[in-house]
């Protein structure tokens, strides 16, 4: 057979003889240019595998597929013979194959019965440019095998966009091959404004441009089937109308329909493509592109815990990518569904999903090839250490490693092609004897969702199991059954759905050989989903707040709120499968699954008795709680144990809530004032500084053998202040700042001490006659300020300086006051007068 010439053939030549000397290479050609048909079959050819295969590794079922038949047409040979492919649940090869196309995913597995890659000897890593993490899994694996054990075996990473230069670097520096190829000039438009809704009228709208703009095949990029089926039915009359064929193109499709894409017609050809056709399928002919600037790629959601396939908009680095399909065989022109502006917030490329997406499935691959330490594996680049660990922490919660060692129920979940969540509920439903059911769960959860809108009001009393997982897989074998597309449940997507069923079936092949266990047939068959899906899910147990309520607290401390169309109406505890993030309070619960409390496993159960502070009796008291993990499943008040000391939970409480705003009594602030007064005047007493630190301070001590905060309050800290001062020190407090004064009249009168201000004494002036001068406290360094009182005992003078009081001010306050109170003394000498001593009076008289 003639080949049609392909850029890629200029530059086969150097690759073979390239890859003889060398162990690793790059080659980077855009797409279109012949790398995947062309580059297996000719390093085959030069003999450079030895007897061993080529392995050409695709990121998706339908490249692998499809450069599987290509090649073995182009080499006059049936599929499945020299050429093949294995992808998940199929397998088109045989004894004789030598180049088997297979997905990365397929790859891991594949390595886990040949760990040093011992049939093959050449691996090819196709598309490396979409950085799918099972590509630098893949990568980092091979490297490390050729490193070590198989230093013949070849590598070479092929690419339509890189950064080249990197990946040479990482490959020990090894060739970089490039190939041009040419490219036509492609006119790019934008919208003129923003359009949001459905994209099916845009697509109608565009295409009718482009019609008349390009001569040839029109590519229109869409996310996803179902826009696919919609776009399709939207398209038939302009179809009718200018001729056209209108084909799809996505992952799923049947290898025959797919090669139809791909045949030149006579007919003008639209081809409405997932992201397939950005890189790795080429159309020939196609000088026209339409693109929505959508596509769906794997995230990890943190919602469900997985991978999954989500809708967002694509990268600069995409859309050029997919504007470039219209210039490979002629100038071309590219209408874009977004706006200019939108263009410029574009994310410039694609994070790599080793960055970005859950990695327990990849630790578990690696951990059973024999991996464990994944931070100093070689990688191309790192994950962040703190996925690393949560996706170790999560594999050890289902019982997949111990201290990083993979169990041999690990290794069984390796073997499954979900995540090992599904796996585990894969694996226990089968123990528990309900294979078939837990496939069908595993194969909603992880497969595109046949519900067209969230299950809910159509409620018949058959779907009240308590979980909206097992009502899910009721509604689809009663569809199974009947075969109509109205589920009790909530409408259903045909389609879609059968492609669930064939997801379980094909689970369920892989299941075969595992054999229930003992107590299986004591276990009703619903009873085996709900209790598979906890040990799927086990961190992610609930408990509801209050009985019928729709509020519940999560492992870890969440809150969480049931959807309202969440079948779990009652069950204390459930397992919340499906959590959508909305804003920041209190995540929504999509798909729970109520369990018993009897199920939980033994040992993470713990229960003990926790002292605590209660807010509302302002009091610490004892809680008897049972908890599984940190979420508390059960509790009860109880008395505090002997052992447990309450008064440093008590001291915290306070802390808490009073801070620093402790009321002082007026002793203690009396006491605190003197102190401070004597600190400043009298440095050589050395008092203890007790005035700085604060509360919390001395709330050990207050608190301690205390239960109440108003036990507390019966306490005074001067007890707790005091045993910091030796006997002398009090002495001299009460000597320097004493309590009382006397005063001429032989009274003793109180001092007022405040924090930072002079001490008081208030007195009646007849008291007084006879002092010459202020007193003086704190071996006479400190005036005391006197409140000089009138006879009814309101300040008649506030003074510091007695001496000039009586000298200036006195004569006038006793002309004011000798008629108001005739009986008091009023002296003209107030120096010799005998001071008098009354009982306080402020009547007139
Ligand atoms: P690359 O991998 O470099 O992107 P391919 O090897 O996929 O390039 O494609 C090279 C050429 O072969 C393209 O022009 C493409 O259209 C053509 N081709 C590949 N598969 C088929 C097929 N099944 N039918 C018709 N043409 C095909
Ligand atoms: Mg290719």
């Amino acid at each position: 057979m003639k080949l049609n010439p392909l850029p890629i053939d200029a530059i086969l030549p150097q690759l073979v003889q390239t890859l003889g000397h060398a162990a690793c290479t790059v080659l980077r050609a855009p797409p279109g240019a012949g790398k995947t048909t062309r580059v297996p079959p000719a390093l085959l050819d030069s003999g450079l595998a030895g007897a061993g295969q080529i392995v050409l590794l695709e990121p998706r079922r339908v490249a692998a597929r499809s450069a599987a038949a290509r090649i073995s047409f182009e080499r006059g040979a049936p599929l499945g013979a020299e050429t093949g492919y294995r992808v998940r649940f199929e397998s088109r090869a045989g004894a004789a194959t030598r180049i088997i196309a297979m997905t990365q995913g397929v790859f891991l597995r594949m390595l886990h019965d040949d760990p040093f890659l011992e049939r093959v000897g050449v691996v090819i890593f196709d598309e490396f440019h979409e950085r799918q993490l099972d590509a630098d899994v893949g990568l980092a694996m091979v490297r490390r095998v050729q490193r070590e054990f198989r230093p013949e075996l070849k590598l070479v990473v092929m690419s339509a966009t890189l950064d080249t230069a990197g990946l040479s670097d990482y490959l020990d520096h090894c060739p970089v091959i490039e190939s041009s190829g040419r490219m036509h000039p492609v006119a790019v438009s934008y919208l003129p404004r923003h359009v949001s809704g459905p994209i099916a009228p845009l697509v109608i709208e565009a295409l009718e441009q482009l019609l008349t703009e390009t001569p040839g095949d029109v590519l229109v990029f869409l996310p996803g089937v179902g826009e696919i089926r919609r776009a399709a039915e939207a398209l038939r009359p302009i179809a009718a109308q200018h001729d056209l064929a209108v084909m799809q193109l996505y992952g799923d499709l049947p290898l025959d329909q797919q090669q139809r894409v791909l045949v030149p017609l006579a007919q003008r050809k639209v081809v409405l493509a997932t992201n397939v056709a950005e890189t790795s399928i080429t159309i020939d002919g196609v000088t026209g592109v339409v693109d929505s600037g959508l596509a769906r790629t794997l995230r990890f959601e943190p919602g469900v815990g997985l991978n999954r396939l989500e809708l967002g908009r694509i990268s600069q680095a995409s859309a050029e990518q997919r504007a470039g399909r219209a210039g490979r065989t002629a100038p071309g022109t590219c209408l874009r569904l977004w706006t200019a502006a939108e263009q410029r917030l574009l994310a410039a490329e694609e994070v790599p999903e080793i960055l970005r997406v859950d990695l327990a499935a990849a630790a578990l691959q690696l951990a059973c090839w024999g991996e464990t330490e994944l931070a100093d594996f070689g990688w191309l680049q790192s994950p962040p250490p703190a996925s690393i660990e949560q996706a170790i922490a999560l594999l050890g919660q289902l019982g997949a490693v111990v201290d990083r060692r993979p169990t041999e129920l690990g290794r069984l979940m390796a073997r499954l092609p979900v995540h090992p969540r599904l796996a585990r509920l894969l694996v226990e439903g089968a123990r528990l004897g309900q294979p078939r059911r837990a496939a069908l769960a595993a194969a909603l959860l992880s497969e595109r969702d046949p519900f067209r809108r969230a299950p809910g009001g159509r409620r018949t009393s058959q779907h009240r199991s308590a979980s909206d997982v097992l009502d899910r897989v009721t509604a689809l074998e009663d569809f199974e059954r009947r075969a109509g597309p109205d589920s009790d449940l909530a409408p259903l997507d045909t389609g879609a759905a059968r492609a669930t069923l064939r997801v379980r079936d094909q689970l369920l092949r892989l299941l075969e050989g595992e054999e229930p266990s003992r107590d299986a047939q004591a276990c009703d068959p619903d009873e085996a989903v709900l209790r598979a899906l906890l040990v799927a899910y086990p961190d992610r147990v609930a408990r509801r707040r209050e009985p019928a309520g729709r509020r519940a607290l999560l492992v870890g401390g969440r809150g969480v709120r049931l959807a309202d169309e969440s079948a779990v109406g009652e069950a204390d505890l459930f397992v919340c499968v499906d959590i959508e993030e909305v804003g920041q309070g209190e995540a929504l619960v999509r798909q729970a699954s109520a369990i018993e409390r009897d199920w939980l496993p033994a040992d993470r159960v713990t229960s003990g008795v926790d002292v605590q502070f209660d807010s509302q009796r302002e009091r610490v008291i004892g809680w008897r709680r049972t908890r599984y993990a940190d979420l508390v499943i059960s509790e009860a008040p109880t008395s505090i144990p002997p052992d447990v000391d309450p008064g440093p939970i008590l001291a915290a409480a306070i802390l808490d809530r009073f801070g620093d705003g402790w009321p002082l009594s007026e002793d203690e602030s009396a006491f605190l004032a003197r102190v401070e007064l004597l600190r400043g005047a009298m440095p050589e007493l050395e008092l203890p500084d007790i005035a700085s630190r604060l509360i919390a301070a001395w709330l050990p001590e207050l608190c301690a053998g205390q239960v109440s905060v108003a036990d507390v309050r019966k306490q005074s800290l001067l007890g707790v202040w005091k045993s910091h001062f030796t006997a002398l020190q009090l002495q001299a407090i009460d000597r320097h700042a004493p309590e009382r004064l006397q005063v001429p009249s032989g009274s003793f009168v109180a001092l007022r001490y405040e924090l930072g201000k002079p001490p008081i004494l208030a007195v009646r002036i007849q008291e007084v006659f006879g002092w010459r001068q202020t007193p003086r406290i704190a071996g006479q360094r400190v005036r005391v300020l006197l409140h000089l009182l009138a006879p009814n005992m309101r300040p008649q003078q506030i003074t510091d300086d007695l001496e000039s009081f009586w000298t200036n001010t006195y004569s006038q306050v006793r002309k004011d006051l000798r008629r108001q109170y005739p009986k008091h003394a009023w002296p003209e000498d107030p120096w010799t007068a005998q001071p008098e001593h009354r009982p306080r009076s402020n009547r007139r008289s």
